[in-house]
């Protein structure tokens, strides 16, 4: 086994239901993964179970090919970080920050040091003595990633870490962050429910439905082939027409039909502009399929378009 992080036939069942069942997962040595998806498809649950908060049904979990089977979650190289890590009220932050050290009887002067400098490392030096209700929301985020990486974690687990703030401060606390965790060389597993965030942070993409992996890929390969109807549809990247899949970076939008080109009627249902450039989210057959593609064309929602492929049919082997 060469891959850092290896799950080999996971299952888990609550109440006889299926929730997670991943036949194999392997992640490389400080690779960030994220993990998307929508809500109830088991990502928590995975991230429980690598944590050994929860116990998987069947299957086997090892980290640098050591099986995780009976390993405590005090005793794995993992720390999960959630939803809403809270910090200690009647803590300060120096004291918060400290507190994995303390826990591992690490003598006060060496805890506090090493506590100062990750707090430097993560940008909120000079907070030492703040109490978390004296402090921002990005500051708590800071706060609590330094709590959580001052033990040395091999694993950094992320639940939808970013979810309690707001959206411009979401994006800068994701760039800061990916950076921090790059130059620390640490593996990570980001679990969102925010596309953009999941594209944003991971090297590579895992895309869950119903407690099942529907693709593991780099971002570019599951816009330009994504493995199922479901991927495709949950990025908007396109549709299929039976088994060839149509990328919406190879649609554009004419104002007559031009038979020498695969066309499609469509709608206008969302505009917005985004990195300099328009978009149009469009449906294609009574809203079965929506899909996002930029346009220089203004647009308006509500109105009815022709999508056509740039490329000629015959070009393309699709109609004679
Ligand atoms: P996600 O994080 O993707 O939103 P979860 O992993 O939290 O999904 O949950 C997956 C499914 O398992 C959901 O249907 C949820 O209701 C169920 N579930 C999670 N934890 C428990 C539990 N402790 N007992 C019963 N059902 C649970
Ligand atoms: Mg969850």
């Amino acid at each position: 086994m060469n891959s850092y992080i290896e799950l080999q036939n996971i299952t888990k069942h609550f109440k006889k239901q299926s929730v997670l069942n991943i036949p194999s997962l392997s992640i490389n040595k400080g690779e960030i993964v994220s993990i998307v998806g929508p809500s109830g498809t088991g990502k928590s649950t995975l991230l429980r179970i690598l944590a050994g908060l929860e116990e998987p049904d069947s299957g086997q979990i090892f980290i640098e090919n050591q099986s995780m089977a009976g390993i405590t979650p005090q005793d794995r190289p993992v720390v999960y970080m959630f939803q809403e890590s809270l910090l200690f009220p009647h803590m300060d932050l120096l004291e918060n920050v400290a507190f994995g050290l303390k826990m591992r009887r690490v003598n006060k002067t060496k805890r506090y040091e090493l506590s100062r400098n990750m707090m430097k490392r993560v940008g909120i030096e000079g907070l030492e003595s703040r109490y978390p209700h004296e402090i921002s929301g990005g500051q708590k985020q800071r706060a609590a990633l330094a709590r959580s990486l001052i033990v040395n974690p091999k694993v950094l687990l992320l639940d939808e870490p970013f979810s309690n703030l707001d959206t411009e401060l979401r994006k800068e606390t994701r760039r800061w962050m990916k950076r921090l965790l790059k130059d620390e060389k640490i593996t990570v597993l980001f679990v969102t429910h925010d596309l953009e965030e999941a594209m944003a942070m991971g090297d590579r993409v895992a895309i869950f439905r119903d407690g099942q992996m529907q693709q593991f890929a780099v971002p570019e390969d599951l816009y330009d082939s994504p493995a199922n109807p479901f991927v495709s549809s949950f990025l908007h990247a396109g549709f299929w027409m039976g088994d060839r899949f149509i990328p919406s970076s190879t649609l554009t939008i004419c104002n007559e039909v031009n038979d020498t080109f695969h066309h499609w009627k469509a709608e206008i249902v969302e505009t917005f502009f985004q990195d300099s450039k328009n978009h149009l989210v469009v449906c294609l057959n009574n809203c079965e399929h929506l899909i996002t593609l930029t346009s220089e064309k203004h647009k308006k929602v509500g109105d009815q378009v022709i999508l056509q492929e740039k490329e000629a049919v015959n070009e393309k082997g699709g109609k004679e």
